[in-house]
């Protein structure tokens, strides 16, 4: 059983990707474009941030040449100044940074069906299956590097911690990995306050018991963190520093025609465990679709589950609803059924031996609110007529059979 389960860890495959220095590097483009062949501010000291005219507030995003000097984010303009007083600013723009966001998390999507994006310019993809991770991460840089003019950092492991981590190794425009067995070498020599998760006060707390390496907190007793921590901060910091971390990646798709959202099992689904794991997993995923579909107002016409099988290949099962819906509870029981259909069905995926590793559920064949209630009224009004006909003919009938075929007739003319 531990075998089988530290074989299957080893195939998952999860790529950080972070855009280096992004709003520095975003503003810096689009002054490029705006005021062509002016200075590139990433090639000098420069920095986002604060009020350009009274000099007040913080840095928010620097400059390679500007780090030189000792400017740090989140430091008092007025500071940074004073350590690089040829230090460029420049305000920041959001509606830039959205845009060059946007068309990165695209191409994110044109390498895996798994994007979880963090923040405005990090992402996690489930790269589960792929032959040569190394190779395709610098495909995807390059590819970022051409196409947009910014350059990302690409962390490679098989959890999202160990992932994160790897993206944050030597910048800029770099692929690193960081896999389990590379833990003890590329880990554990950094201090304890590198490691993600673990705050100043922890790290102030852990060094004065002599933790100052994340190798030592790996080696430490967990009772020991507990007692000093907290029971879930010392479980934390302990797990973590021995490279265990999640592997559930939560993606979202929408475009024009449909919306779904998809995530990775924390655990490979099977008829064993189906009840317990499954139906919360689509549960959740069906609220999210149900949020969405009611913040923008539709409403879908079809429900689709899809899952990912322990041999990578997708699977999917779609019906089409009597009436449009986006209430979560419609959604849930619809993605149910064919989810079981799929799955515990005798010709289903369990009885081919199958484990399940992903699960999707998705809102098809999308009409707007306006739309079904004219439907919904022409609707009722056909069937009102319809059955006005019905009744109608039922009179007809029984007036034929009990007067003969002429009786009807003569009372229609009112004679
Ligand atoms: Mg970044």
């Amino acid at each position: 059983m531990r075998a089988e389960s530290e074989k299957q860890d080893k195939s998952i495959c999860i790529f950080h990707v972070d855009v280096n220095s992004a709003f520095l590097s975003w503003s810096a483009l689009k002054r490029l474009k705006d005021q062509p062949g002016s200075v590139d501010l990433r090639t000098i000291p420069s920095a986002v941030g604060g009020d350009i005219k009274t000099r007040h507030g913080v840095i928010t995003a620097k400059s390679i040449p500007a780090k030189k000097y000792g400017v740090k984010t989140g430091e008092p303009v007025v500071q940074a100044l004073a350590k690089c007083p040829q230090l460029v600013l420049v305000r920041s723009d959001f509606t830039t940074y959205r845009s060059y966001s946007h068309a990165f998390i695209r191409i994110l999507h044109e390498y895996s069906d798994l994007v979880e994006q963090v923040s405005i310019d990090e992402a996690y993809l489930d790269m589960t299956g792929v032959q040569n991770p190394q190779e395709v991460a610098d495909r995807l840089r390059a590819e970022i590097r051409q196409k947009l003019g910014f350059t990302v950092n690409v962390g490679i492991s098989s959890n999202k911690l160990l992932a994160k981590t790897a993206s944050d190794f030597e910048k800029p425009d770099k692929t690193h990995t960081l896999w389990q067995e590379e833990v003890p070498g590329k880990l554990w020599s950094l201090p304890i306050g590198e490691l993600h998760g673990c705050g100043r006060a922890t790290a102030r707390r852990l060094g004065s018991m002599g933790i100052l390496t994340i190798g030592d907190a790996a080696h430490t007793d967990p009772a020991v963190l507990k007692a000093a921590l907290g029971n879930k901060a010392g479980t934390y910091i302990f797990e973590s520093a021995n490279g265990r971390g999640s592997t559930v990646i939560h993606g979202q798709a929408e475009d024009a025609k449909s919306y779904s959202n998809e995530t990775t099992t924390a655990v490979d689904i099977t008829r064993d465990n189906y009840q317990k794991e499954a139906l919360p997993i689509i549960r959740y995923l069906s609220g999210k679709v149900s949020k969405r579909l009611k913040r923008d107002g539709f409403r879908a016409g079809t429900i689709a589950v899809s899952v990912k099988t322990d041999d990578f290949k997708r699977h999917s099962r779609q019906r089409v609803l009597a009436e449009s819906t986006d209430e979560e509870d419609t959604i849930c029981r619809t993605a149910g059924q064919l989810i079981e259909d799929l799955l515990l069905s005798p010709e289903g995926l369990f009885a081919k031996g199958h484990s399940v590793r992903l699960m999707g559920v998705g809102a098809l064949k999308l009409d707007t609110g306006e739309f079904r209630q004219m439907n919904l009224f022409d609707y009722l009004k056909d069937r009102k007529a319809e059955q006005k006909k019905a009744k109608l003919d039922g009179m007809m009938d029984e007036i034929s059979r009990r007067y003969g075929e002429n009786a009807l007739k003569k009372g229609i003319d009112g004679t």
